[in-house]
């Protein structure tokens, strides 16, 4: 896995950069941030939020991902900070274990690792990289216009304040209920809500160091899923083991329009009578918590402005069901594709791309992300058709089919 090369800040002249603007700095954002700026152009974030953090708890990245954010430099950083899970177990809602998958042996085959973090050490180890390479990020500063002015080679964007900034290229990274989604559509386009929402829990390791049954949790480095009828349940490590990330997807009964919201205890674990012990268990060391409405984000007929100039990337465009832990992965593949399609030998090295050289570049951007973005929103709605079977004859089968897969951990 040592063999992953580093991409090195290709150094153009000024005269030779795209002037570029990215709305948001999630972690979408920040990874085009970085790309774009190894691409050897100038890179400015707008970020909302007044200060630069991730709200949520834990996060998987997968190997697709760990080699994009190892091919930014950023290996040694964030190995600091991971947990690798050896690998991930499926078990009925029972408690019986149903399979198991090798990660190392498929970290090995993708040459790759799998790498649990919580959520902000990954955005601040992205962050201090944009930074690093000679990025600026703007805090408080909502952006809530984009015009593309063909004539020009520009797009503006214009921010709460009223001011205004113009650049060669926007790129909406601004998330699941994204504005530069519904400016560059012309018209509102909510997200779709799944009918399924997440509790999710932060538990202090230390507390289940006393239970023989938990303390296995800490000690095994694996990520375990429990599936159970309408709900499952995802436990994994992360800070070097000192917090277990504990995620509950569960029938959506949010008032509408809500998004996040605090979680009532009780309720929560109401919801797992009769499910294997140790939930209850873990759930009995849960002090609070918050659920979060799940929505996707239907396949757009277009990502960029059909005049160029302005694009989309990450949830804003693609936001997944979490069942396949891929939506930060998904957005961190479109930063470093457009990265390369604006660092491709087909852009002039000595002047500034003209305005049809980088919208042939928005196009290729486009057409490589769209079909494996839809897939994965796809696949990510059937992973919880699968996982939430009903007790009867499709579970039965599905748990037949993952106990005839051998277990290859161990074998
Ligand atoms: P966001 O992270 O939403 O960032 C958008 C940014 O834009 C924010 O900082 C916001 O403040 C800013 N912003 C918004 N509007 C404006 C504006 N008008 N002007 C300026 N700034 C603005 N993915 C994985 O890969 N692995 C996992 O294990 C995983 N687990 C998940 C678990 C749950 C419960 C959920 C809900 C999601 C999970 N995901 C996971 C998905 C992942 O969190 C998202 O796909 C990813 O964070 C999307 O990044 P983004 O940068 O596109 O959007």
């Amino acid at each position: 896995m040592g063999d992953i090369p580093v991409f090195p800040q290709l150094h153009r002249p000024e005269e030779a950069r795209l002037n570029i603007i990215i709305v948001g700095a999630g972690l979408g954002g920040l990874g085009a941030a970085i790309s774009l700026l190894l691409a050897g152009h100038n890179v400015k974030i707008y970020e909302s939020a007044t200060r630069i953090d991730e709200i949520g708890a834990g996060i998987q990245v997968l190997p697709n991902a760990s080699k994009i954010l190892t091919h930014w430099g950023l290996h040694e950083k964030l190995s600091a900070h991971s947990c690798s899970p050896t690998q991930c177990n499926l078990i009925n809602w029972h408690g019986e274990p149903l399979t198991s998958m090798s990660f190392t042996d498929a970290s090995q085959a993708y040459g790759s690792p799998f790498w649990d973090f919580h959520r902000s050490d990954l955005h601040r180890v992205l962050y201090e990289r944009v930074l690093e390479l000679g990025g600026t990020v703007e805090v408080k500063s909502r952006v809530v216009d984009c015009i593309v002015d063909a004539t020009a080679g520009s797009a503006t964007v214009e921010l709460a304040s009223g001011a205004k900034a113009s650049a060669d290229l926007v790129i909406g990274a601004d998330g699941i209920r994204s504005k530069m989604r519904e400016v560059l559509v012309g018209h509102p386009v909510p997200p779709t809500p799944t009918g399924d929402l997440a509790y999710r829990l932060l538990l202090d390791t230390k507390a289940l160091m006393g239970d023989a049954d938990l303390r296995a949790f800490v000690e095994q480095e694996q990520v375990t899923y429990w599936m159970g009828p309408g709900i499952h349940v995802v436990v994994y490590l992360i800070r070097n083991g000192g917090l277990l990330n504990m995620v509950l997807l569960v029938p959506d009964d949010m008032p509408e329009g809500a998004t996040t919201m605090e979680g009532d205890i009780e309720e929560m674990k109401a919801l797992f009578k009769g499910w294997d012990p140790r939930i209850g268990k873990l759930l009995s060391l849960c002090k609070e918590v918050q659920k979060w409405k799940l929505c996707i984000q239907h396949e757009l007929a277009q990502w960029t402005h059909p005049q160029g100039h302005f694009t989309l990337l990450g949830d804003a465009v693609h936001a997944t069901l979490p069942y396949l832990a891929s939506g930060a992965g998904m957005s961190l593949e479109d930063g470093c594709i457009l990265g390369l399609c604006l660092s491709s030998p087909r852009l002039p090295a000595s002047r500034k791309p003209s305005g049809a050289e980088l919208n042939y570049a928005l196009q290729k951007y486009e057409e490589c992300r769209k079909p494996r973005t839809s897939r994965i929103v796809a696949r990510g709605s059937h992973q919880g058709y699968l996982y939430h079977l009903d007790d009867g004859p499709e579970q039965v089968l599905r748990d037949q089919e993952l106990k005839r897969k051998p277990t290859r951990e161990g074998e």
